[in-house]
């Protein structure tokens, strides 16, 4: 409870961020505490150990920043997973729904192993649709995903519910 406690007080509510309505949770005051930020990246770290991750995915962008010091602290592999048009190899694409119109995330398949048991990390799940087209990359370059972790789940937006077909057995821990 006091590590949850550290690391969602630093999370900053910003009302009407990108548009009006919404309040966005805001990950920088986290990031910018060096305590909390530790706190976290071995929290997901120990994560990957339980699991037997061989690999950690980020997705673009801040799931970058979370994945990156997970991935070197436990000693393993950072693969990242983008938006269309950003990785310069040959990609797999996974297009998802979104509220109004469709996204497109891509991930370089020889990057991933058919023997890579993966951790899929992002900041926040919202309605899931970002954690799903990331799980079905990942599946679709013949590696297993081993569990999606987040830092924060809007429990209200359902992408937990969403996933929950597509996670099969694999767990979804939000801290
Ligand atoms: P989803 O696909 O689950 O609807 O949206 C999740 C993606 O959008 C994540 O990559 C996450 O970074 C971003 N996102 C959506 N809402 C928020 C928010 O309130 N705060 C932050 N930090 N990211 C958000």
């Amino acid at each position: 409870a006091g590590v949850r406690d550290l690391l969602l007080g630093r999370i900053r509510d910003v009302a009407d961020y990108p548009v009006p309505g919404v309040m966005f949770k805001d990950i920088t005051p986290l990031l910018a505490d060096p305590e909390a930020f530790k706190v976290l990246t071995e929290t997901l770290a120990d994560i990957c150990v339980q699991r037997g991750a061989t690999k950690v995915v980020g997705l673009e962008a801040r799931g970058f920043i979370l994945a990156a010091p997970v991935a070197v602290s436990a000693g393993l592999g950072f693969v990242p997973v983008r938006k269309a048009g950003k990785l310069p190899g040959a990609t797999l694409a996974q297009s998802y729904e979104l509220e109004y119109g469709t996204a497109e995330m891509e991930v370089h398949a020889e990057d991933l192993a058919s023997e890579d048991r993966v951790l899929i990390i992002d900041d926040v799940l919202a309605t899931g649709g970002t954690a799903e087209a990331s799980l079905q990359l990942v599946r679709r370059a013949g590696a297993h995903v081993t569990g999606i972790a987040v830092l924060m789940e809007l429990g209200f937006l359902g992408g937990r519910d969403r996933l929950k077909p597509a996670l099969r057995d694999a767990p979804l821990d939000a801290l």
